[in-house]
């Protein structure tokens, strides 16, 4: 089975129709690890497409926040993460609404490997370096696991208790393979669709070939200025739009 695994995808609807059509023919089944919505400027299309193709989906912290479910996680959030969350409130329909809500809480195990919004133990937790990454495989109920919340493509390998850095996929090339090594355990994160923050401004995805054992990484250009201008068309914070355009 080939998986097209998607995060972060933050109502950033140019960047997903991009990477659907790179991707297409490519995979049999779609899988989200949360943040449908949050930052971007088209909720309801990301929400409503994720609805129809996503065979599992789990919750993430922006899906929380902007539908009511966690009103301490908003608390947490900083100005412009709220303003975008009390916007995509009011915008989502109420029948996306509905779905986002009730997305379930990570981890999810999919046919022998695991989806997680931020960490094993926590779905709301940041792993952001091998010492959290360490401390996360401790967690871990199969050698494999996907997650997101960073927007930093790449992850970690667990090799002989060692915690080796997957390497991002370099600026000038769209994509690179990594095979599973059966005596390693490895998180994986996809990058993120909708709001990349590792310095590269591409929407990025993965497709896992769970025949194979490969994972392979994706990197693509789309239309950056149409999700600037629909972010700036429904009044949330310029910033949103800027960092579209750097990556960060
Ligand atoms: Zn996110």
């Amino acid at each position: 089975m080939r998986y097209l695994i998607l995060s972060d995808l933050h109502a950033n609807w140019h960047a997903l129709e991009a990477v659907l059509q790179d991707a297409a023919g490519h995979y049999d089944q779609a899988l989200c690890l949360g943040d449908l919505v949050g930052y971007g400027g088209d909720p309801n299309e990301v929400v409503e497409w994720v609805r129809a193709n996503c065979a599992t989906v789990v919750r993430g912290n922006h899906d929380k926040a902007s539908t009511g479910v966690d009103e301490e996680e908003l608390e947490w959030f900083n100005p412009v993460a709220r303003q975008a969350a009390l916007w995509t409130f009011a915008a989502l329909r109420p029948e996306n609404a509905a779905y986002v809500s009730g997305l379930p809480q990570g981890p999810i195990a999919v046919n022998g490997f695991q989806l997680v919004h931020g960490s094993p133990f926590d779905e709301d937790e940041y792993v952001l370096n091998p010492e959290e990454a360490g401390q996360a495989f401790g967690y871990m109920e199969s050698r494999l696991a996907f997650f997101g919340h960073t927007h930093v493509q790449g992850g970690f390998i667990w090799n002989h208790s060692r915690v080796e850095v997957i390497p991002r996929t370099p600026l000038r090339i769209g994509s690179q393979e990594m095979t599973i090594d059966p005596e390693c355990a490895y998180m994986v994160n996809p990058g993120s669709v909708g709001q990349p923050r590792d310095g590269d401004p591409r929407a990025a995805y993965i497709v896992y070939d769970s025949e194979t054992a490969v994972v392979t990484f994706h990197r693509l250009t789309y239309n950056v200025a149409r999700a600037q201008e629909r972010i700036r068309q429904v009044g949330l914070p310029d910033i949103l739009a800027d960092r579209l355009s750097v990556g960060r």
